[in-house]
């Protein structure tokens, strides 16, 4: 079997080396001609993405980034609503991690390339047929084609195959709030090295972590009612930007003044979007994976780690099936539940990012710390704890979570 992946993301990339792993050769086509996109954003990579990830051979410690064993939550004025771990120890003592998106991007990039996996870039992906023998082509906005026996589509939260597959499928989702952030230096903070200190401040959400010495990572999500138009978001030059995150946060405790002036590029603000169901997920030898089939809001910290799993469980059901249309099918049957609860899930944890004095109480005095009480409670954790087998037949319960 020859396969076509449009995308060259974190799907692309780790969904070629599974096919590998699984005896199925891959190309990868990448639109754009440029290593990474994001630059300036970090992302955070679960325990269930990194154990994912070690399927294939690769340690959480090659990534590039730091440990950010937990996070804590408060209030406007400071005080601590709750304690929970990011993710829990496991045999192999692996720590959620946080690293640039870029750095991630390049890394797996690379990684695939050493392992002799061809990755073309230029290749914006427009169109394809079905064969008569059940083969695929695509084609490309450069003129050229690329053929084979199914075309897999992580080609992101906009799509080309997913528009292909359903023109009528809905567009992603705002989900109320605009996500900025940057990197300070020079700075220091009172919290422990890897601690994520998240703030429901009073106008707006800001979290930050401790890197090292003088080195703080952080993050801010400011409600908007609408989506913000590229022309709105243009008019955010850096100095109005800036000005205005520092109006944003005058009145919350914390070091975010701080670290705003400490920071000499902030990530210009973007739209949260996500897509809350895709119906069609696959038809024939064509189907998507990755954020193409189900882009969670970044709240979660779970996009690129279910990602990672996606392409490790595709490969083992194209390695168990006989073709893969029913590959596919069985691939959407073992992942739409998991991840559309995990979509519905963060949309309520953006939700709550959002300023309101009733949400504000019933989330501070009730929903918190009765989550905090439930984490402590618990020994395992749906989401983090999922683990796939890779020897398991792809058909038989293969996970443990
Ligand atoms: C700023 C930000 C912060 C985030 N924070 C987190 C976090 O903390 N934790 C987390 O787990 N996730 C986070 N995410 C989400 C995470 O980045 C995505 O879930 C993950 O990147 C999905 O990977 P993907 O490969 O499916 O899509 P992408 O990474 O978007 O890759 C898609 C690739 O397809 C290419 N492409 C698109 N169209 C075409 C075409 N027509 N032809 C050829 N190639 C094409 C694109 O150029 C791109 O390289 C964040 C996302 C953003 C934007």
């Amino acid at each position: 079997m020859r396969a076509i992946i449009i995308g060259a993301g974190i799907t692309g990339p780790v969904t070629a080396m599974a096919l590998q792993k699984a005896g199925i050769d891959a190309t990868v086509h990448e639109a754009y001609d440029r290593t990474a996109d994001g630059v300036g954003a970090y992302l955070t990579l679960a325990a269930n993405g990194l154990a994912a990830l070690r399927v294939l051979g690769i340690d959480h410690r090659e990534l590039g980034g730091f440990d950010t064993p937990a996070l804590e939550l408060r209030g406007a004025s400071g005080r601590v609503l709750t304690r929970l771990a990011m993710s829990r120890d496991d045999d192999a003592g692996t720590v959620s991690q946080t690293v640039r998106r870029s750095d991630l991007y390049v890394r797996l990039r690379d990684e695939a390339v050493r392992r002799g996996i061809p990755i073309e870039y230029g290749k914006r992906f427009v169109n394809t047929t079905t064969l008569p023998d059940g083969g695929v082509v695509a084609s490309f906005a450069d003129g050229s084609t690329a053929q084979g026996d199914l075309l897999i589509g992580a080609d992101g939260l906009h799509s080309r195959v997913r528009e292909i597959l359903d023109p009528s499928c809905p567009p992603p989702r705002y989900t109320g709030l605009l996500n900025t952030g940057g990197y300070a230096s020079g700075v220091s903070v009172d919290t422990p090295q890897g601690l994520f200190t998240m703030t429901f401040g009073k106008r707006a959400f800001f979290a930050y972590a401790n890197r090292g010495p003088g080195d703080v990572w952080w993050f801010a999500n400011v409600p908007r009612a609408r989506a913000a138009t590229s022309d709105e978001l243009a008019a955010w030059t850096p100095d109005r930007w800036r000005a205005e995150l520092t109006r944003l946060f005058a009145d919350d405790d914390g070091p975010a003044l701080d670290l705003i002036a400490a920071t000499p590029d902030i990530v210009p603000p973007w739209n949260t979007l996500d897509l809350p169901t895709v119906p069609v997920w696959h038809r024939g030898p064509i189907g998507l994976i990755g954020d193409a089939a189900h882009a969670i809001s970044p709240t979660s910290g779970q996009g690129a780690s279910l990602a990672i799993e996606d392409g490790v469980l595709l490969a083992r059901f194209l390695r168990d099936h006989d073709g893969p249309a029913t590959a596919f099918a069985a691939f959407e049957a073992s992942r739409r539940g998991r991840v559309e609860k995990l979509i519905a899930q963060a949309k309520r944890t953006s939700n709550q990012k959002i300023p309101n004095p009733f949400t504000r109480l019933v989330r501070d005095r009730l929903i918190l710390p009765l989550v905090g009480r439930a984490a402590a409670r618990t020994t395992r954790d749906w989401v983090t704890d999922y683990r796939i087998d890779w020897d398991a037949p792809a058909d038989q319960a293969p996970l443990r979570a």
